[in-house]
């Protein structure tokens, strides 16, 4: 599904430029939006400290001296000494006077009225030597007053606070929520990023890898399904061109094997790359003391076959007798060009008396064969033939003792095969 969120083709860098700067983009808004609420926690939390602690300070002072008013209005009222009463009033008149009170309205109206209800009282109390039974009443309204205020008053401050701490409290669960989204978003685009970097970059380089470890010149050119990053695009294409190369490298290569060790008249082995070849055999045969013979061959009369028809016609007849002989031969032996117009054998697994049997059988063959020369002429050719047990020797040797036998099969009136 990923794979169609891209576009073809497209570049791996670009590619995660842009997912990296919508990345950047959205982290960078999520970490502003978190930053606002930081600073509505910082501010308010100096607000706070600044103004509101102050307050409900002066809100408690307020609520004391409004409470101590009340206190001295009482003993004003009820102390049986004018001296006390007199004291009494002296504080009722500080408290009542003190800037904490004065600074609040409702508070200093009050206390103005208080104050002035006490000392009326005072002096009445003085000029009848008791206090009258109607100030009783009102100072108990007054002071029911006094205690109303005092609570509104705490209660004003407790609210200033209750206040700044709920709206620290709501940014910090604002903050909180906001933190929770943006670590989501960053979960979510390393997710993506996992599964583009999977699905775009390590699937097609482990299939490059498994392409890269199975290339090989006899198997077919690997596969691709088409990769969406031109990057991958362009290894697989390369891959594609190294298989190419490979294939015309190995071209190249069995050709020159070919050049190296093949004859070129004849498509034979040559003599060089046959010497090798009878050696190893020659080696593993004696080792596990198996049988195995050697031969040479060598076509008769054959300078008079140039002479009478021209050396194209020798070359036409050297490469049918080759062609017969190599269909004639098992798949397990072994003939080479060894010069000219001669031939070496190798015949293994086989004694010499075995091999003499199946050279009958390719002498007999080719005196049957009529051979067509370019002008339609037929010709045939026969050829003599040593051949030496090489089971106990050198490949020297037997070489040497097929020639030699080769040679007495000349003697004897060629067109024959001599063991040696
Ligand atoms: P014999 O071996 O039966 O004694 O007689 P011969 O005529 O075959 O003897 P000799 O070995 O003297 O002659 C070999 C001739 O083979 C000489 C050469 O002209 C010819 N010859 C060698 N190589 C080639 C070749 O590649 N093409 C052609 N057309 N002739 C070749
Ligand atoms: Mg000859
Ligand atoms: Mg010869």
């Amino acid at each position: 599904m990923i794979r169609f969120m891209l576009p073809r083709n497209y570049r791996a860098g670009v590619a995660f430029a842009a997912l990296a700067v919508v990345f950047i983009v959205t982290f960078g808004v999520m970490v502003g939006l978190l930053w606002v609420d930081q600073q509505r926690v910082i501010d308010t939390a100096d607000r706070l400290q600044v103004r509101t602690v102050p307050e409900i300070i002066r809100h408690q002072r307020l609520a004391r001296n409004l409470d101590r008013l009340r206190q001295e209005g009482d003993r004003v009222l009820l102390m049986t000494s004018p001296a006390e009463r007199q004291q009494a009033m002296f504080v009722a008149t500080l408290v009542a006077s003190h800037p904490s009170v004065l600074d609040h309205a409702q508070a200093a109206k009050l206390a103005r009225q208080v104050e002035g209800f006490l000392s009326e009282t005072l002096h009445r109390t003085m000029a009848e030597g008791k206090v009258p039974a109607a100030s009783f009443v009102e100072w108990q309204q007054l002071s029911a007053s006094l205690g109303r205020l005092v609570d509104d008053v705490s209660v004003e401050g407790i609210n200033l606070a209750a206040g700044d701490l709920g709206e620290v409290s709501a940014a910090a669960k604002l903050a909180r929520l906001k933190l929770t989204v943006a670590l989501v978003v960053v979960g979510i685009f390393l997710l993506l990023f996992l599964i583009l970097l999977r699905v775009h970059m390590i699937h097609p380089l482990q299939r490059i890898d498994k392409a890269l470890s199975k290339l090989a010149v006899d198997r077919p050119a690997p596969e691709f399904e088409p990769a969406a990053m031109a990057e991958i695009q362009a290894v697989e294409e390369a891959i594609g061109k190294l298989h190419t190369v490979l294939a015309e490298n190995e071209q190249a290569r069995l050709a020159l094997e070919t050049l190296a060790n093949r004859d070129g008249l004849t498509g034979l082995l040559n003599r060089r790359h046959f010497m090798i070849i009878a050696e190893a055999e020659l080696q593993r045969a004696q080792r596990y003391r198996r049988p195995v013979t050697i031969g040479m061959a060598d076509l008769d009369l054959f300078k008079k076959l140039n002479d009478t028809y021209g050396h194209a016609a020798g070359d036409t007849v050297l490469r049918a007798f080759s062609l017969l002989i190599q269909e004639s031969i098992r798949q397990s032996d072994l003939v080479c060009r060894y010069g000219g117009e001669e031939f070496a054998f190798i015949f293994p697994e086989i004694t010499v008396d075995e091999a003499a049997k199946l050279a009958e059988r390719f002498r007999a063959a080719s005196a049957d064969h009529d051979i067509r020369l370019a002008d339609g002429q037929l010709v045939r050719v026969t050829f003599s033939m040593g051949l030496a047990d090489a089971s106990e020797v050198s490949l020297e040797t037997a070489l040497n003792r097929a020639d030699e036998a080769l040679y007495e099969a000349k003697r004897q009136g060629r067109n024959r095969v001599v063991v040696a």
